[in-house]
């Protein structure tokens, strides 16, 4: 089968996608953790003005762009590294800090993607278990000799922990990078991105796709300090220069103007989400504390691929992980309010029936 591909790739397990069906006509859709919410109109307006000029190169260090993400965030444009989608600059980073004797520890339950960057980057891991409540104890990341990858909130599970205590692994790894992927910060993290003046082994990472209905967009951002931002900048510049197309970039910009919408539909999505979580555990369901847009619980009673499987055939689409520890759990995605009460009904229904047979 392979027969052209160098044998360095024989053994590659590419990342798994969630699932993005060809028809969402009857589907709702609560797998890959977007928004349910349209971007406002003036974010088309802003791309189709950019189409105009598609015969030209983009701006390669997306100048316009940095300076207002910077003045959203109080920092500085040479503190940020604007990328195609977070993924983007989080592979950069695997690329750029790790190696044979520098590996990238990260938690056994986390963005699955972690794993797949080190296979390609050819960079060892290694893997630290989470607490027994599925929580990361910033203790098991003492003196690791390794860099870390937190995401914080931590997918799938939802939890946060405090910027303190990825204050305190920077302090323990001075020597090491710390990568925080805050992907869900938006929805009830506390961001480390005061922090990057203060330690030169942080780098965060942002990304347009959740809290900004920019997933189709593919808009991502490194935060750090200068030095480590331009670091990555050549690493960036000697893969993809053009990484971050016009109509997104535009689009990026019209976003942050609308800043007041998003943190708007954020809270009305924290809001669901916890009326969500209640109704579940009213059932009988555990619901791990969610500080993100998505939820994500079990029943013992129930297996999670049963879960999904009678959600599926009901229309409605949600995210199981075959994974040690986790499969009685699914992770869904935040609606809106009607769609998370069709999807309440739903799973009262598929209990009742369960119970009946
Ligand atoms: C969605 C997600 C990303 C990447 O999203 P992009 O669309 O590539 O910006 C990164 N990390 C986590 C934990 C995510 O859930």
């Amino acid at each position: 089968m392979r027969r052209f591909l160098s044998g360095k790739y024989a053994s590659l397990v590419p990342y798994v996608p969630g699932e993005q069906p060809r028809n969402i006509q009857n589907l709702i859709k609560l797998n890959t953790n977007e928004s349910p919410f349209a971007p406002p109109e003036s974010v088309a307006r802003a791309a189709a003005r950019a189409a105009e000029r598609l015969n030209l190169y983009c701006d390669t260090e997306a100048r316009a762009l940095c300076e207002a993400y910077a003045e959203l965030l109080g920092i500085s444009p040479d503190e940020l590294l604007p990328t195609n989608g977070s993924d983007e600059i989080l592979y950069y980073a695997f690329l750029a800090y790790g190696d044979d004797t520098r590996p990238m520890a990260f938690p056994d339950i986390t963005y699955g993607f972690y794993k797949v960057f080190a296979d390609i980057a050819r960079v060892p891991m290694r893997v630290i278990p989470l607490d027994s409540d599925f929580g990361i104890d910033y203790n098991d990341y003492m003196n690791i000799g390794a860099n870390a990858v937190i995401a914080n909130p931590n997918a799938p599970t939802g939890i946060a922990i405090p910027a303190q205590d990825i204050e305190s692994i920077l302090r323990a790894n001075p020597d090491y990078m710390v990568i925080v992927d805050e992907a869900y910060a938006d929805f009830g993290g506390e961001s480390c991105v005061k922090l990057i003046r203060k330690y030169d082994n942080l780098l965060v990472t942002h990304t347009f796709s959740k809290s900004r209905s920019l997933a189709g967009a593919r808009l991502g951002f490194g935060i750090g300090c200068k030095p480590r931002i331009d670091e990555l900048k050549a690493v960036k510049n000697s893969i993809n220069p053009y990484n971050v197309n016009s109509l997104t970039q535009a689009a990026g910009i019209a976003a942050i103007e609308s800043n007041d919408y998003f943190m708007q539909k954020i809270a009305e999505l924290n809001t669901i989400r916890d009326d969500c979580a209640r109704e579940l555990r009213a059932m009988g369901f555990t619901v791990l504390p969610s500080s993100t847009n998505f939820l994500f619980f079990g029943n013992g009673a129930l297996a999670g691929d049963v879960l999904y499987s009678e959600l599926r055939a009901r229309g409605i689409l949600v995210r199981h992980f075959q994974a040690p520890r986790i499969t009685p759990f699914v992770r869904m995605s935040i609606g809106t309010r009607a769609q998370m009460e069709f999807v309440i009904t739903n799973i009262r229904d598929i209990l009742t029936r369960r119970e009946g047979t």
